[in-house]
């Protein structure tokens, strides 16, 4: 499955270059252009899924492994001291790619940044009830 004008179908395709880290029949996992920090990857499955829940639990689970094994990688290689990973899903959520992908992000105690993490309250007990019965419903319905 490749989208024409996606691209990260076209890295995946090699008809644009990519720093590669590893590979296997399902996933490519490449340094970020554009890092937070450097030594930023993504980690993608081949084929075209959008957004994360169009991807089958059988892509999901290599994918996850990749990950894991890249922050493994930005451990023992860069000697990271923390990992962000960060999957963005639509416009509004800042997704500028839309093939799924993950942010495999290694953070350093002196690295200096700080994301812009703005907790909120609920107003009361009812409302957080409200929110979550909401949620355990459309979870019951498959
Ligand atoms: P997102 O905002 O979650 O869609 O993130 C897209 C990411 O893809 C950004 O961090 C970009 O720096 C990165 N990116 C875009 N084009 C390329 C490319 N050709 N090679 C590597 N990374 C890329
Ligand atoms: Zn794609």
């Amino acid at each position: 499955m490749r989208e024409p004008d996606c691209i990260f179908c076209r890295i995946v395709a090699g008809e644009i270059p990519c720093t590669r880290l590893f590979e296997d029949e399902q996933v490519l996992a490449f340094m970020d252009i554009g890092p937070i920090i450097k030594g930023h990857a993504l980690v993608i499955p081949k084929a075209h899924y959008d957004p994360i829940t169009a991807v089958p639990p059988a892509v999901l689970a290599p994918l996850l492994t990749a990950v894991q094994r890249v922050a493994r990688a930005q451990q023992v290689g860069l000697g990271a001291e923390g990992i962000n990973v960060i999957q963005n899903n639509g416009a509004v959520a800042g997704q500028a790619v839309k093939h799924v992908h993950f942010h495999v992000i290694p953070r350093f105690a002196a690295d200096g940044h700080h994301w812009n993490w703005n907790p909120k309250a609920y107003r009361d007990e009812i409302e957080l009830q409200t929110f979550a019965e909401r949620l355990r419903q459309a979870l019951a319905t498959p």
